[in-house]
């Protein structure tokens, strides 16, 4: 069963502090350029679950590709805790990266491998929202994460 609970995070330097609600088990780690770079393992939630405790003036932000997703990472410290997107339904999205959340046990997760690199028709069409130039995490073998690649189809798919 997925364990949604608030969870506690930001930043290495402290500034960017968040909360998030949701199941951070589902995690995503994903072999495109930027991902690889910084190592990022994401989960990905809707945006009101989402909030910003600090930091909101000592985030940069870094576009690349397509410019659709807003990377976002500490000025002070360099580190990018989190970003926003869209879903392929269009909803806003935070992509969380879990190495940020307090107290998280890196080694317990079980990061879904995501192939940002190759170009891959996601579900019934191809997604024009991408982090990377392709679809966020819509792909059915996806585990968890397929409520996101319904939403579109089904509305409010929860659960
Ligand atoms: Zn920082």
């Amino acid at each position: 069963m997925a364990e949604k609970k608030v969870h506690r995070g930001g930043c290495h330097c402290g500034k960017v502090r968040f909360e998030v609600v949701g199941d951070m088990s589902k995690v995503i780690a994903c072999n495109c350029s930027i991902c690889a770079k910084n190592g990022l393992w994401l989960t990905f939630v809707p945006a009101a679950d989402f909030k910003l405790v600090s930091g909101e003036t000592a985030l940069k932000e870094y576009q690349f590709g397509k410019k659709q997703i807003h990377h976002l990472f500490c000025g002070e410290c360099g580190v990018e805790s989190f970003g926003r997107g869209s879903a392929p339904d269009g909803s806003e999205m935070v992509a969380v990266n879990v190495r940020c959340l307090d107290g998280i046990d890196i080694a317990a997760l079980e990061p879904a491998p995501f192939d940002g690199q190759e170009p891959l028709m996601l579900g019934p069409r191809p997604c024009s929202t991408s982090c990377h130039g392709r679809a966020w995490p819509a792909h059915p073998s996806i585990h968890g994460l397929r409520r996101w690649s319904r939403a579109g189809s089904s509305g409010q798919a929860r659960g």
